[in-house]
């Protein structure tokens, strides 16, 4: 089976992990700092924070945000249902904006219409958690404008999206992660992502005060820092709960694993481009909606998805593809219609854009050591499939 994604592991990535198992640290060591800074580095983030997995990054902004069981979160009803969870997990309500066709990220004219409304009702949400999906930034600047307007803050589940960047209006070019159009931004560090930990997450803000937060209840909500404590510290022994917190710690091993690939963005990245573009031209002239790249975006491309025209079965294409052991996959269920948030009161019909996009979408193998040969048979199955 061609797999949709996974990861590409190195040598050197292995003699990271080897060099940590016989040091000093398994975890809370030196190898957590490394991999923060290179991925602040990579980003132009000035403070990062790692943990455990992109989904604890999510809870840990939300709560640095002060996210309250009376606020409302949006997010995008066209990703991972983590996007969403994270603002129940504060006891926050959850409510979508739909999608635009061609990038299907969230559409910044459907949130201003609904920015507008709420704001009418008296029922603006706290955070809006726009989600860079398959790589591609959303509208940062637009989404920005907006949610200054009405003082909404703003958690970029970029998830997708390392190594990834955009234009704003001026013509300056912005990576995604150095937090110019947001509060927080969160990357994802699982396998099939563009960079891995193995498991992993990591926040990046150009708030000290947000990093602080973060940081202290990735770990119980404790400090060891004398100037944190109220009153007088005890000795070097002595450490503060300030509030209650999680272990969402990342191991050394992971951030070890995490920093040497980090190395390697640049080329994940140009390799996925370039197989990219292959399936693109491959699918010129076919009855298919390849995802529309906005210009003076530059996607990470952690997927590549189509979708496929309404007179497709996609279930038969889909069947047809894992039946030749391609290993295609489907991002994503929109979330609203999860039995979960159904119970909620969403239903069919509430995201029209997510919920017709879900309907045609296939997303195809596409990781850095997938080679030609086997893209080919990708590309020929599918025309075999589409009959
Ligand atoms: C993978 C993913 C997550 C969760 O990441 P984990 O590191 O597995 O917790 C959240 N949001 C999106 C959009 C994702 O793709």
């Amino acid at each position: 089976m061609i797999p949709y994604g996974r990861q590409s592991l190195s040598e050197e990535d292995i003699a990271a992990v080897e060099a940590v198992l016989r040091s000093d640290f398994l975890t809370t060591g030196p190898a957590i700092e490394a991999f923060e800074q290179a991925v602040c580095a990579a980003t132009d983030a000035p403070f990062g924070v790692a943990a455990n997995s992109a989904t604890s990054s999510l809870h840990l902004a939300c709560l640095a945000l002060d996210l309250q069981p009376e606020d409302r979160v949006w997010t995008s009803p066209n990703s991972f249902v983590a996007s969403a969870n994270c603002a129940l997990y504060c006891g926050a309500q959850v409510d979508f904006v739909d999608i635009e066709p061609g990038s299907w990220n969230m559409d910044a004219a459907a949130l201003e219409a609904k920015l507008q409304q709420a704001a009418a009702q008296g029922a603006l949400p706290k955070i809006v958690i726009p989600v860079h999906f398959g790589g591609q930034s959303c509208d940062m600047p637009r989404i920005h404008a907006l949610c200054s307007a009405y003082g909404v803050k703003i958690i970029e589940d970029a998830s997708h999206a390392i190594g990834a960047s955009y234009t704003d209006d001026v013509g300056q070019s912005h990576n995604v992660g150095a937090c110019i159009h947001s509060d927080i931004c969160v990357f994802s560090f699982h396998p099939v992502k563009i960079v891995t930990s193995g498991e992993g997450g990591l926040a990046t803000t150009r708030d000290a005060a947000l990093a602080q937060t973060m940081l202290e209840l990735r770990s119980h909500g404790i400090t060891r820092d004398p100037a944190r404590m109220q009153g007088e510290s005890h000795g070097s022994w002595y450490y503060q709960q300030l509030a209650l917190g999680w272990n969402y710690r990342m191991t050394d091993i992971q951030a070890a694993l995490g920093a040497s690939q980090m190395t390697r963005l640049q080329d994940f990245i140009t390799t996925r481009t370039a197989l990219v573009q292959r399936y693109q031209s491959a699918f010129q002239d076919w009855p298919v909606h390849r995802p529309h790249l906005h210009q003076e975006n530059r996607s990470a491309w952690h997927l590549y998805v189509l979708c496929l025209e309404s007179r497709f079965d996609r279930r038969a294409v889909f069947d047809s593809m894992r039946a030749a052991g391609i290993g295609v996959n489907v991002h994503y269920i929109p979330i609203h219609l999860q039995p979960y948030y159904r119970r909620m009161g969403f239903s069919e019909g509430d995201f029209p854009q997510a919920e017709r996009y879900y309907n045609g979408a296939l997303t195809l193998p596409l990781y850095p050591d997938l080679t030609h040969e086997q893209q080919d048979r990708v590309i020929t199955c599918l025309w075999e499939a589409l009959g």
